[in-house]
């Protein structure tokens, strides 16, 4: 490479397909964009900002924090974390939790935890995990390898042993998969970047049947459906099943970078000290965080306006696509998490919604991904819809002219 390729080389790696757009400050649903103009924020960086942007309470306890301590280390007593834990096992099945910095290393966790449940039990030899086509696990080697996309694989050497992919919604080819070196099923309740691909509710009651048929952990990675994202705190609470393991992240820290594994005490038995652990983890900036989260998610009746809120937006987007036949197909998710399956290209359909004032996300299908901060009043979500309106009543009369 001479020495003006070096020199074109991007600063920040180019991994990402940026849209040349940056963001002065936010505020609540809406995002002022350094370009003069005001978005509304149906994407939360990817589900992260449930509460929305510059939430008094975050911004608070966050700042509050700073001023006490950033950062000790592990190796110490951390007792927002011991307060945060404590909630979160209130709250779910589990009994335990290990914080991390992302959902990557949350799934890394949990993955781990389920190798060691079976090697702690006299099974080393059962180490292999079930995952879905579609799935979507995080970007580290093995978690890759969980989510089995050519596209992530590609060029990074051998992928990871130990994970079995099965066809989404193949029951008979699941069962056909377990072997005597299977430890866990591993699931998103909604695919999320697979393309708002919900797993139906007796779907998941049957995996749980599976688990306990084979001695199996059932492993449920709620990164992207969980903390409130559908309605309920957890996406699987609506099937009535619950995991042995799960992983969270994205909206745990409203923004800040938070990500846990959370289990039974059962399946988190090998998991003693040294087996695991983490330098930032848990520190006490993202432990403030998680509880202020927390605060505002568990205070009575939020979770009654993300359904109300959420089922108008469904309504609003069925009224939409049934109207616009040549730019949509359907709507698909629940709760908050919701995608327009898009019959015009993905790219095109994103780049009319944010040119009308509306940021969105692409999800894998075809998909235009809607994530709205689930502190979005019914007048927001209108707002929202009517941009969607506009642009696909726009993308409709330029397709009929292209023909
Ligand atoms: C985002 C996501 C991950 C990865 O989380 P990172 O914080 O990007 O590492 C894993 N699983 C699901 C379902 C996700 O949506």
């Amino acid at each position: 490479m001479s020495v003006a390729d070096t020199k074109a080389f991007p600063a920040v790696m180019p991994t990402y397909a940026r849209t040349d757009l940056s963001f002065d400050r936010g505020e609540g649903v809406y995002l002022y964009g350094s370009d003069g103009r005001r978005y509304m924020d149906f994407m939360g960086g990817i589900a992260v900002s449930a509460l929305g942007h510059s939430h008094p309470k975050l911004v608070n306890a966050l700042t509050e924090q700073a001023k006490r301590v950033w950062h000790v280390s592990n190796i110490f007593r951390i007792p927002e974390g011991e307060r945060l834990a404590k909630r979160l096992t209130d709250a779910t099945f589990a009994d335990t939790v290990f914080f991390t910095n992302s959902g990557a290393e949350a799934m890394e966790c949990g993955i781990k935890l389920v190798r060691k449940y079976h090697s702690h039990n006299g099974h080393p030899e059962r180490y292999r995990i079930i995952t879905f086509e579609g799935a979507f696990h995080g970007r580290t080697l093995a978690t890759i390898a969980a989510g089995g996309q050519k596209k992530h694989l590609d060029g990074f050497g051998p992928k990871v042993d130990g994970f079995d992919q099965v066809p989404f919604g193949d029951h008979k080819a699941l069962e056909a998969a377990i072997g005597p070196a299977t430890a866990a099923i591993l699931i998103e309740p909604i695919q999320g970047e697979g393309g708002i691909r919900p797993v139906p509710t007796q779907c998941l009651r049957g995996l749980r049947e599976l688990c306990d048929k084979h001695g199996l952990l059932l492993f449920f990675d709620e990164i992207q459906t969980g903390m409130g994202r559908t309605g309920r705190l957890f996406a699987h609470e609506w099937a009535g099943v619950t995991p042995d393991v799960m992983t969270i992240a994205k909206a745990i820290g409203g923004g800040f970078p938070l990500g846990a594994c959370l289990a039974t005490a059962k399946a988190a038995a090998g998991m003693v000290a040294g087996t695991h652990g983490s330098t930032y983890g848990g520190n006490p900036l993202a432990m403030a965080c998680g509880n202020a989260v927390l605060d505002v998610m568990l205070q009575p009746g939020f979770f009654d306006h993300v359904q109300q809120v959420a089922s108008h937006l469904k309504q609003q987007l069925e009224g939409i696509v049934a109207r616009h036949p040549d730019v949509f197909e359907e709507v698909r998710g629940q709760g908050m998490i919701l995608g327009l399956k898009c019959k015009l290209p993905q790219n095109d359909v994103g780049n009319a919604l944010r040119a009308h004032g509306l940021l969105t996300v692409n999800a894998g299908d075809n998909v235009v991904r809607l994530l709205p901060p689930l502190i979005a009043t019914a007048k927001e979500i209108a707002e929202g819809c009517a941009i969607v309106e506009a642009a696909a009543t726009e993308l409709s009369q330029k397709s009929r002219k292209t023909g």
